[in-house]
């Protein structure tokens, strides 16, 4: 069975705009003489208290701000919200306002404010007006993460196979709770580049795929303990001018534990929003909290 597609296109540039300091730094010139001596001053006083970083120090970034949108029944959100964005926050450049529920989402404008909007949520339905909410904020270029049960979510909604499209994999069951070992599809990926080629957790469900859109790019799979089958439990996609990085780990806190996971989830949101550098490394700003404004 495929996946009806949509019609992608190629994405806008997602770099975000970064305050003008070049066309600043040039202002300067038939100051009067007492300015330019205030200026030397107050940078003098500055050094001095420290206020300036060093000169190695890397550019210092906006933090990129994240939405993180959860609810819905199986699993234990109200721990892993806090415990994911503390954690990614510790590996990337980025800020979140977790929102609990998707009343939010009524709002076409709900994600304006942000770089990013990141769906851990489990509701069989929601709707139709908040799903086309999320998915034209995705397809006019908001940078998106799911995370499992994101992917098997909204299945009583008339909107499933658009969200299908919109999660660029189809699943509707998982084998039962247990231990796996996960593979790399893509061994030059910078998403996970960081990766052992066999990464095992302790135990998660395995989404079984149905479909995977032929357009979706394949980061990880699992061979079923069960009966053997391959399942890709990690990829990209397009949807619109939208980046959408999923994955179906997570269901508790076993492999949201490791260090691997909370990894691949920090460069999975760094890819979405064009921040992850070829060699897998953050691009200059984004890699740490010490590297804040
Ligand atoms: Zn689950």
């Amino acid at each position: 069975m495929k996946i009806k597609l949509l019609k992608r296109v190629r994405p806008a540039n997602p770099d975000l705009l970064l305050p003008g300091w070049a066309s600043r730094r040039n202002r300067n010139s038939g100051r009067p003489r007492v300015t330019v001596i205030t200026s030397a001053l107050t940078f003098l006083l500055l050094a001095m208290s420290g206020s300036f970083a060093a000169d190695s120090a890397p550019a210092a970034q906006r933090p990129l701000k994240v939405l993180y949108v959860t609810c819905g029944g199986y699993h234990d959100y109200a721990a892993q919200a806090p415990y994911l964005t503390t954690n990614i926050s510790q590996l990337v450049n980025a800020t979140f306002d977790v929102k609990v529920g998707l009343e939010g989402l009524s709002d076409p404008r709900f994600a304006e404010a942000y770089d990013a909007v990141f769906y851990n949520v489990c509701e069989e339905k929601a709707p139709d007006q908040l799903l086309d909410n999320a998915m034209q904020t995705a397809r006019n270029g908001k940078p998106t993460v799911m995370m499992h049960c994101s992917i098997h979510a909204f299945r009583n909604s008339p909107k499933i196979k658009e969200w299908e499209t919109f999660c660029g994999l189809r699943s509707k069951v998982h084998d039962p709770y247990g231990p796996f070992t996960i593979s790399k599809v893509d061994q030059s990926s910078p998403i996970t580049k960081f990766l052992p080629q066999d990464w095992k957790t302790a135990g998660d469900e395995l989404y079984q795929t149905i479909a995977i859109d032929p357009q979706s790019h394949q980061l990880l799979r699992v061979k079923s303990p069960v009966d053997g089958r391959q399942h890709i439990v990690c990829w990209t996609s397009q949807f619109g001018q939208g980046r959408v990085f999923c994955t179906t780990l997570g269901h508790d806190m076993k492999t949201c534990a490791t260090p691997e996971f909370r990894q691949l989830l920090a460069n999975g949101l760094l890819w979405a929003c064009g921040k992850l550098g070829p060699d897998g490394t953050p691009a200059a700003g984004y890699s740490a909290a010490r590297t804040r404004l």
